[in-house]
């Protein structure tokens, strides 16, 4: 899964990547829906040792054009971890109070502790991204946020997290059918924001943005996936691939018991002859 990872060695180009891609899965949707459920089996596990071991922290940042797939990433892949250690955090767009603040300061308060996965539904990205395409500041202002984010998340890995980004590729047609199921489908209404028809006219400038800052803050302490997302079963598996290799690379393992287990045991045994 390497392959969507940019790695900064060669630019990134948007409009060269596939939102249809399917790489070696083309033709075997079903085999990859069945992999992808054992992947996420195999996340609930590891979610279980990182939240009991209560050492490595964990952020996965999810950024999207609209309609393209955060929520349904979050909902399919974290299904069956445990919700104790796993928290979703969503930006929209700041209130007064927080614009009150540098724009890390909202973003810094919701970073994973020891134990803990969060996820990033939009992030401090769209400082660079909704607020560029938007003039929401000047560019001498914005155009300074790539380097304060790349120090930002050195200072997070180099404390103990680690961070994967994620950006879900999709192109303007599938945007247009996914608007178009949102209007039609009374349980996908609500989502539905006339607004969103507005944002869609900028499209080719938001592209133009997400390349740069892909380009400008893919590290190798907190590296960019650019996923393809056409197909939603395509993007789980890539997206669960990458977070489960990532875990498993940590080898955890339970806390050390407490010594002579057994004598508690027993404790408990005399207590329910007395009774
Ligand atoms: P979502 O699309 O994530 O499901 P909403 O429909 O409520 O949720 O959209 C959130 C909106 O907040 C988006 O339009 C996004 O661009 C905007 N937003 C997020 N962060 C900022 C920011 N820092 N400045 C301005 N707008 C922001």
């Amino acid at each position: 899964m390497q392959r969507y990872q940019i790695s900064g060695e060669k630019a990134f180009q948007i409009a060269k990547l596939d939102a249809n891609d399917t790489a070696d899965w083309d033709g075997k949707k079903k085999e990859a829906k069945k992999t992808f459920k054992t992947l996420r089996k195999e996340l609930a596990v590891l979610q279980q040792k990182l939240y009991a071991e209560h050492k490595h922290k964990v952020l996965i940042i999810l950024q999207a054009m609209d309609t393209g797939g955060k929520d349904g990433t979050i909902r399919a892949i974290f299904e069956e971890v445990n919700p104790q250690g796993v928290k979703v955090a969503n930006f929209k767009v700041p209130s007064t109070f927080e614009l009150d603040h540098d724009y890390l300061w909202r973003v810094h308060q919701k970073v994973p502790g020891k134990g803990e996965i969060v996820i990033f539904n939009r992030s401090h990205y769209e400082d660079v991204l909704v607020v560029r395409v938007h003039d929401l500041v000047p560019k001498e202002v914005w155009n300074k946020r790539y380097d304060h984010i790349n120090a930002f998340e050195k200072m997070l890995a180099d404390e103990g997290t680690t961070i994967l980004k994620f950006y879900l590729h999709i192109d303007k047609d599938e945007q247009k059918q996914r608007f178009l199921e949102r209007l039609t489908n009374p349980h996908k209404q609500w989502k539905f924001n006339p607004n969103d028809l507005e944002e869609r006219k900028l499209w080719d400038q938001y592209q133009k943005a997400y390349q740069d800052a892909l380009n400008k803050t893919s590290t190798p302490w907190a590296p960019w996936y650019a996923i393809p997302a056409n197909h939603n079963w395509y993007r789980n598996l890539c997206i669960s691939s990458i977070i489960v290799d990532t875990l498993r690379s940590f080898t955890m393992g339970y806390p050390d018991p407490i010594p002579d287990p057994q004598q508690y045991v027993k404790q408990l045994e005399n207590e329910s002859a007395r009774d």
